[in-house]
């Protein structure tokens, strides 16, 4: 019987220095960042990124053979928990979106060419990345009607297309880009994956799209969201990564991962969240008492710590089941995370909101932002009504239409079977009266 919800005592210190590392180092950042501006980033984070390598606790999520700690995604959660506190500690950490799930596709479909040319430089933080997928023009929520095209001509792949919300393209080296390469082909076999490095001719990241995030216009930020124009863009042949028409199929790997990652990321939101929430509630009077002693706050609380624990249970299980049984096995429970983790970050950021008033509405507090970052938790990586739609439809393959419409559960006729059965019981206690 293994059933365990314990961590190895080595693996919890390692836990507790990143939660003091996260918030002494890391937190300070987020205070300054824009007079920092990217570069002078880059220079505040150098030394906690070798930092982090000496503890032995960077690029978590890939194997030791490609610059890894192996952990596995249980570890990666627990680890992410702390680091998704911040939105700059995962850049700290080795494994920030969307770096850490390109770097899994590199892992996982390149050649060894593709791998030496940009997986290592990846993983060593030498490079950024941006992953191409979603188009202004169609519905991303149903990549089959993409529309850009690559075309093989000679010895070149020719690329046109728009793009947009490619996240981190205006900071990245190379983006790996979703093309229709075969378009009679069936509708899941008729993309591909193409590496472009992102000063080939005919990219032109025309903006960083402004959001409710990042509200005003900027350009060239980590965080930051491109619309992309691809004309004529020409990339050699074995730019192709992974098999030709493989684009659904990897996508699909690359995003039952990158989805776990940023529910374990909310994980560390919603506690950040909650514990502001909390502290407020004991020192905030109003109406004859502290706000810790109104049943609304205390049920606030209550339920948030619940919801909380639901999501990191359900996080950490689906995160048990793609190491025990893989990606594939694991689609339900990240579908299920996927929306839920989603609405509860939602829920608690929201409720530590409303008990600061209009302090919690202020830039004073982080939660305003944490409100912007959590209204795209519901959109990025499938909306929410695509992973619902996907758990029912998985779970409904487990049930049957009676054969007689009649609901199996009927009592008048579960009744009847029941008196046929005990029949001569119920003749006997009957006749006893
Ligand atoms: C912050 C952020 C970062 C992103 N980063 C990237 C990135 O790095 N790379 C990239 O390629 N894309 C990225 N995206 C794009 C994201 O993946 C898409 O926004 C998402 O897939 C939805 O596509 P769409 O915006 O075209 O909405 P649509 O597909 O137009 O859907 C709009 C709405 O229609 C409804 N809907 C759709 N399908 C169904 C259904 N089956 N049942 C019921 N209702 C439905 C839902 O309410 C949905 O929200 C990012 C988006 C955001 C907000």
């Amino acid at each position: 019987m293994a059933w365990d919800f314990s961590t190895e005592p080595e693996f919890q210190q390692q836990l507790d220095w990143m939660r003091d590392f996260v918030r002494e180092e890391i937190w300070p950042i987020e205070t300054v960042f824009e007079d920092l501006g990217q570069e002078g980033f880059e220079r505040a984070i150098a030394p906690l990124k070798e930092q982090v390598k000496e503890r032995g606790l960077w690029a978590a999520h890939l194997p030791p053979d490609l610059g890894g700690q192996g952990f596995g995604q249980v570890k990666l959660g627990l680890m992410h928990e702390i680091s998704g506190s911040s939105a700059f500690a995962p850049s700290v950490f080795g494994n920030q979106a969307p770096d850490s799930g390109n770097s899994e596709v590199l892992a996982m479909a390149g050649t060894e060419d593709q791998k030496e040319q940009y997986l290592y430089p990846l993983l060593a933080g030498d490079l950024r990345s941006a992953f191409s997928m979603t188009e202004p023009e169609n519905a991303g929520s149903d990549p089959t009607l993409l529309e850009t095209t690559a075309e093989l001509q000679g010895d070149e792949w020719v690329i046109n297309g728009h793009k947009w919300f490619s996240s981190n393209a205006s900071v990245a080296d190379f983006l790996i880009v979703m093309a229709v390469t075969d378009p009679e082909a069936h509708k899941y076999q008729r993309a591909s994956m193409l590496l472009v490095p992102a000063d080939t001719p005919g990219v032109t990241i025309v903006r960083d799209i402004p959001t409710m995030e990042h509200p005003y216009e900027h350009f060239g930020r980590i965080g930051g969201h491109s619309e992309i124009l691809y004309e004529d863009v020409r990339v050699p042949k074995d730019a192709l990564l992974g098999a030709r028409g493989a684009g659904f199929l990897i996508a699909q790997q690359r995003l039952g991962p990158g989805r776990i990652h940023h529910c374990m990321r909310w994980l560390g939101v919603s506690r950040r969240a909650f514990d502001m929430l909390c502290e407020r509630s004991l020192t905030r009077y109003s109406h004859g008492s502290l706000l810790s002693e109104k049943q609304t706050v205390q049920n606030w609380i209550a339920d948030s710590a619940a919801q909380m624990q639901a999501a990191r249970l359900m996080t950490l299980h689906a995160a048990w089941k793609m190491d025990t049984e893989g990606a594939s096995a694991a689609r339900q429970e990240i579908a299920l995370i996927k929306f839920y983790g989603a609405s509860v970050m939602h829920d608690v950021v929201d409720r530590a909101l409303q008990i600061h008033g209009s302090l919690g509405y202020s830039t004073d507090l982080p939660l305003e932002a944490m409100y912007r970052f959590a209204r795209a938790a519901r959109l990025y990586d499938g909306p929410d009504e695509v992973h619902r739609q996907s758990v029912a439809r998985q779970i409904l393959r487990g049930y049957e239409a009676p054969a007689d419409g009649v609901p199996s559960e009927h009592v008048p006729t579960r009744r009847e079977a029941a008196r046929e059965r005990f029949a001569d019981l119920l003749e006997a206690v009957t006749a006893n009266d």
